[in-house]
C-alpha cells in the first residue's frame, strides 16, 4: 500500500486508505495516525525491513475485519452497538427517540455516521443523534463532534466543559449538560449511568455504563489486548490512572469498550494489564534502590540535566526490560511502548509516590 505524498488530506483518498488498511488488517500502521497528523509515516512504517521491526502481533488483540469504508460496526447486546476503525472506538445506543452516542473519534469522522445508519435500517430505529456523551475532552475521542451537528445534547463533566470552553475549538463544542458526581442519561427506553471518579488519564475523564447490558466504556484506562499506549496513555495523573483501572473492575460489566483498538474487551483483559502495571511498578520500585546513580554523575559532570537523562533512561531500561519478556505474545506491542511506559512508571515512583532512592534527603 502506498500512502498519499505531502499533506494531502482529499477525504476519498484517505477514506480509501484506511478501508485498504483496514482489509490488510494492518494495525499497527494505523497505530501511526494516532499522533501521526496525516498519513505521513504510515506507508514507511508498514513497508517490510523498515527500519524498526517489532514482534508480530497476537492475533487474538485483534478485532474483526473492516468493511470497505474502514469501519466495522458490530452489536453488543440489545440495542448497544460499537463501531471501529480498528485504532479507535465509539460506542452507540439506538432507543425508540433517536441515538445516544458516546464519543466522535474523528479517525472514525464520517464513518460514524454510516455505522449508525447502517444499524438504524436494520432495526427500523431513527437514525437521529439526539444526544452525545463525551467521554473526556482529548481531540482524538471527540474531534468529530461537529459533525453531529449543533442540535445534538451534548453530555460531558463540568471539567471536561471547563477545558473545551478554554481549547475554543469548533470540532469539540462544549457540552451543554454537565454534571459533578454521577449522572443517569435516559433516552427513549434505554438508560446509560455516567459517574465521575476523579481525574484519571485526564481531569475529566468519566465512567459511561449500560447496567442492561453489561457494558462499560471507559476511555484510555484499559487497553484490551495491547500494552497501554505511550506513557501510560499520556495520562495526566498516574497513581489514579492505575487506580481508575481497578475503578473500572468494580462494574458488573462482561464488556468493555475502551476506545482504542479493533476489538472489544473482557474481564481477563483487565486482570492482564492490572499485572503488567504492578509489574512495572514493582520493577521501578526494585530499580530505584538498586540503581547507583554514580557512573552517570562521573561521565556528565556538571551537566546535570545528561546525568539525570541517562540515569532516568537507564532506569526505564531496567524496568523495562523483564516486563517486555514476560508480556511479548501476552500484550500485543510490548516491545513498542514498554519502554516509554517504564519510564513514566519511573518518574511516577519518583514524584507522585515520593519513592526518591538515591535522590532523597542528602545526609
Ligand atoms: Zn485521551
Amino acid at each position: 500500500m502506498t500512502a498519499p505524498s505531502g499533506p494531502q488530506r482529499d477525504a476519498t483518498s484517505r477514506r480509501r486508505f484506511l478501508a485498504a488498511a483496514g482489509t490488510a488488517a494492518a494495525v499497527p500502521a494505523a497505530a501511526a495516525l494516532i499522533g501521526g497528523g496525516p498519513l505521513g509515516g504510515t506507508a514507511r512504517a508498514a513497508a517490510p525491513g523498515g527500519p524498526t521491526s517489532y514482534a508480530p502481533i497476537p492475533p487474538s488483540a485483534l478485532g474483526p475485519a473492516l468493511n470497505a469504508d474502514g469501519y466495522f460496526v458490530g452489536n453488543i447486546s440489545g440495542n448497544l452497538y460499537w463501531v471501529t476503525d480498528s485504532v479507535y472506538q465509539a460506542m452507540f445506543v439506538t432507543t425508540r427517540s433517536g441515538v445516544v452516542l458516546v464519543d466522535a473519534p474523528p479517525t472514525i469522522g464520517h464513518n460514524l455516521l454510516r455505522a449508525i445508519s447502517a444499524v438504524t435500517q436494520a432495526n427500523g430505529r431513527s437514525a437521529n443523534v439526539t444526544h452525545l456523551v463525551y467521554s473526556h475532552s482529548h481531540g482524538d475521542h471527540i474531534g468529530a463532534s461537529s459533525l453531529l451537528g449543533a442540535d445534538v445534547v451534548r453530555i460531558g463533566h463540568s471539567e471536561c466543559r471547563r477545558l473545551l470552553l478554554r481549547a475554543d475549538d469548533p470540532n469539540r463544542p462544549a457540552p451543554a449538560v454537565t454534571f459533578d458526581d454521577h449522572y443517569v442519561l435516559e433516552a427513549g427506553g434505554e438508560r446509560l449511568l455516567l459517574d465521575y471518579h476523579g481525574p484519571n488519564h485526564t481531569p475529566d475523564n468519566i465512567f459511561i455504563y449500560a447496567p442492561d447490558h453489561r457494558t462499560l466504556m471507559v476511555v484510555d484506562v484499559i487497553f484490551p489486548g495491547w500494552v497501554p499506549f505511550k506513557n501510560l496513555a499520556v495520562s495526566q495523573d498516574i497513581p489514579d490512572w492505575i487506580r481508575a483501572q481497578d475503578i473500572a473492575m468494580g462494574y458488573q460489566w462482561q464488556t468493555l469498550v475502551g476506545g482504542h483498538l479493533g476489538r472489544l474487551g473482557r474481564r481477563a483483559d483487565g486482570d492482564l494489564q492490572i499485572a503488567y502495571v504492578a509489574d512495572l511498578l514493582a520493577g521501578a520500585r526494585a530499580t530505584i534502590a538498586s540503581l547507583d546513580p554514580a557512573p552517570f554523575f562521573a561521565e556528565y559532570g556538571n551537566n546535570s540535566w545528561a546525568i539525570f537523562k541517562a540515569y532516568l533512561d537507564a532506569a526505564a531500561a531496567k524496568v523495562a526490560s523483564p516486563v517486555i519478556a514476560k508480556y511479548l505474545g501476552r500484550l500485543a506491542a510490548a516491545d513498542v511502548f514498554t519502554a516509554d511506559n517504564a519510564y513514566v512508571m519511573f518518574e511516577a515512583l519518583r514524584v507522585d509516590y515520593g519513592t526518591l532512592g538515591p535522590f532523597g534527603d542528602h545526609p
